[in-house]
């Protein structure tokens, strides 16, 4: 089955799949702290994956909305539209990224559905000895330490990360904004984590009618499958790209008759 890119977007799923095959590199030496249970920084694979580090979705996919929206803002589209409670609902990172409609400053009845998805990233190389020790954590309004006790895990620079990036039903616009902030990832952060800087390169995508590709396979398979690159794609301008998708959801939602 043959499958292309969507000429504009849309709100009900095509099951088109872009996904974007990205190798992160750390260029320092990096302490991950974590003073939240669920949150696993090191994972014990079965062999012959063994022991990795590894990068949950959500921390990089804070950073590239974050990135999105700072673009956008910079383009003047809706300049307010900020996380958590402060969506718009009718922007290119809302669209991109979904939103729910009641907790948002828009007060909508509806929801987007997030069209990007990730997944772990996992480190190429094995990790002998993880040797996490915890500390009291570091409470960030007063610079005291309280009660909770953080995890720290140091990291060596050159670490490499492979990840797997899902864009459900784009278009070449979608794509040419999500590639862009993927190649201007050059740090990573948020509250509880502290990263130094890092490399962020696409190393090729595939569109299917399926996830075909996880980061998992990858690391277990050792060899990359054939990919396009993303230049072969020759993607509209990222400015224009932003301004243009904004329009058609603008239209998309107003044909919908979810926003007038
Ligand atoms: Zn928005």
């Amino acid at each position: 089955m043959s499958v292309d890119f969507l000429k504009k977007p849309t709100i009900l799923s095509e099951g088109v799949y872009l996904q974007l095959v990205v190798n992160l590199k750390l260029l320092d030496d990096t302490i991950i702290r974590s003073n939240e249970p669920e949150e696993v920084l090191t994972f014990s694979y079965h062999s012959p994956i063994n022991n990795r580090f590894i990068i949950p979705w959500r921390k990089v996919k804070g950073k590239v909305r974050r990135m999105v929206m700072e673009k956008q803002r910079g383009l003047g589209i809706e300049p307010h539209c900020h996380l958590k409670d402060d969506l718009c609902m009718k922007c290119p990172s809302c669209f991109l990224f979904g939103g729910t409609g009641e907790t948002s400053r828009a007060k909508v009845s509806y929801n987007i559905l997030a069209r990007v998805f990730g997944e772990t990233f996992i480190s190429k190389e094995e990790v002998g000895d993880i040797q996490p020790y915890t500390e009291n954590a570091v409470d960030e309004k007063t610079l005291t330490t309280g009660q909770a006790l953080m995890s720290i895990i140091p990291v060596p620079r050159e670490t490499e990360f492979f990840g797997v990036i899902t864009l459900k039903d784009p278009t070449k616009e979608m794509t040419s904004i999500l590639a862009d902030n993927f190649q201007r990832l050059t740090r990573l952060g948020a509250r509880s984590v502290e990263w130094g800087r890092v490399k962020t390169e696409i190393l090729g995508y595939k569109l299917s009618d399926r996830e075909e590709l996880t980061a998992y396979d990858l690391i277990q398979s050792q060899n990359l499958p054939k990919l396009d690159t993303i230049k072969s794609l020759k993607l509209p301008n990222v400015d224009k790209s932003y301004t243009n998708l904004d329009l058609s959801v603008k239209k998309l939602l107003k044909e919908n008759k979810l926003i007038t």
